[in-house]
């Protein structure tokens, strides 16, 4: 007899059958490939993320483990459900189930609570032994040593970039929307040798595909003397091309974006969230500073590295006035891309509480806590300001026009010496992941569901 099988599902879909949408996003989630690693041997593991393929309820899987955001939380419950029937174990584990447990256990055989690292694996032996505990808690903020590498080989080839990891856990900011505020833990990081070991540990990739990394941090530069001796040994690497994500005030820091870019970081995920001060004021995002924003990104297109930048509607201090201007000023910063959404009050998080408190709170599902949806009442905008905006904020960033305008003017900022031919190299690599991302938000934008009253 063969090994039990465990399939890991990291879920994506939040609108029913009826509404699915495969995002094609370049590079996959981290949790899946990193649950799969800590996997003991006594399984075999398949992974699927629902990101890019629909879900096989025919799999002959023994065990399945949910990996879901909040937003596909019911979504998850359904997924169980079916599964169950069919007589399958499952399981789930992950930033939601971990905040709100009680909701969650009912619906599952058992739930991992916390980070998995510590008892994933007895989880596992527990599961092929018949002795799966319904609940799972984890130790609070553990030590990052020694986690296993993600298991890249079980990536779908869907993915451009199937290297990801993270380096650190935690953040030291607290924006009152962020979900790392639900529960505060101590900005933790990894041994570097950990991180190289992860990003090396893609012999079973094709060539090219080794040549591209991601880091997920959800703020690289938290610790930034650690951060720098990263990057100087990711440097060593070679690489084509790495991501990362961190706050914005680390821009200051001259020898810090020097490193990305010997890293050959050429693209980096930095949540501007809004233009406007007293917006930013509104969600606690003091270390952001409007009036910096175009002189600091300047310093990442003299080097190379585009930017991807999160930006959010409906903020308690958003004006129509603010609206009409955005897309203008947004022309004059000259971010390389752009994430809009509409803000989200994630249960748990100060904003939602705020929210809730004031009786603004007006749609509960959460399968709506996307970013698409407009969930609450905003203070100074009308819904129909917001859905306007959204429309018209992508319309005008991501007309063709304007993608070839921003890539020129990309590609005439650098002002770095390399030799002819890396030049030639980095410009046609750096103008295809341009290309690649600027096509993926603008499709992605067009695909979103928005809500019903939209009248525009
Ligand atoms: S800087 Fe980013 S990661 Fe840190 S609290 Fe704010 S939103 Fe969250």
């Amino acid at each position: 007899m063969g090994k039990p099988k465990l399939q890991i599902i990291v879920l994506f879909q939040n609108l029913g059958d009826k509404q699915t949408y495969y995002a094609r996003d370049p590079a996959p989630p981290l949790s899946g490939i990193l649950i799969a690693g800590l996997t003991p041997p006594i399984v075999e593991v398949e992974l699927l993320h629902e990101m890019v393929r629909p879900i096989d309820y025919n799999t002959d899987a023994d065990f399945i483990a949910l990996s879901f955001m909040d937003f596909c939380a019911p979504h998850a419950y359904e997924v169980a459900k079916k599964f169950r029937k069919l007589g399958k174990i499952v399981v789930a584990g992950g930033k939601y189930p971990s905040t709100f447990p009680n909701e969650v256990i009912p619906h599952m055989d058992s739930v991992v609570i916390g980070e998995a690292e510590p008892v994933w694996v007895q989880v596992v032996e527990d599961m092929v032994k018949g002795k799966l505990k319904k609940v799972y808690k984890a130790p609070f903020a553990p030590p990052l040593d020694n986690i296993p590498p993600p298991r890249y080989d079980l990536v779908e080839p869907d993915y451009a970039v199937p290297v990801v990891t993270e380096a650190t856990r935690g953040c030291k900011y607290t924006c009152s929307f962020c979900q790392l505020t639900i529960q505060s833990v101590p900005y933790r990081c990894r041994p570097i040798e950990d991180v190289i070991q992860d990003l090396t540990a893609t012999s079973q990739l094709p060539f090219h595909k080794r040549k591209m990394a991601m880091l997920y941090d959800n703020n690289l530069g938290g610790d930034r003397g650690y951060a720098k001796e990263l990057l100087k040994e990711i440097a060593k690497l070679k690489l084509w091309g790495l991501g990362t994500q961190f706050s914005f005030d680390c821009l200051h820091d001259d020898e810090f974006v020097d490193l990305l870019s010997k890293a050959s970081c050429g693209m980096t995920f930095i949540g501007l969230e809004s233009l406007s001060e007293p917006s930013l004021l509104s969600v606690h995002k003091r270390q952001n500073r409007v009036a910096e924003y175009q002189e600091l990104f300047e310093k990442l297109k003299q080097r190379r590295i585009l930017t991807f930048t999160g930006l959010m509607l409906a903020l308690d201090e958003d004006t129509p006035a603010y609206y009409q201007n955005l897309p203008a000023n947004l022309n004059k910063i000259d971010p390389s891309t752009i994430l809009l959404s509409i803000a989200i009050p994630i249960p748990g998080t100060p904003f939602h509480k705020t929210a809730e408190s004031e009786g603004r709170i007006f749609d509960k599902d959460l399968s709506h806590y996307e970013g698409d949806h407009l969930v609450f009442t905003p203070k100074r905008v009308s819904p129909n300001d917001v859905f306007k905006a959204f429309r018209k904020i992508n319309r005008i960033f991501y007309s063709w026009k304007n993608i070839l305008k921003r890539w020129w003017r990309f590609i005439l900022g650098y002002s770095g010496e390399d030799d002819i031919l890396n030049l030639v190299f980095r410009t046609l690599f750096i103008s295809y992941i341009y290309f690649k991302l600027s096509i993926f938000q603008r499709d992605h934008a067009k695909q979103k569901v928005y809500p019903r009253f939209d009248s525009d």
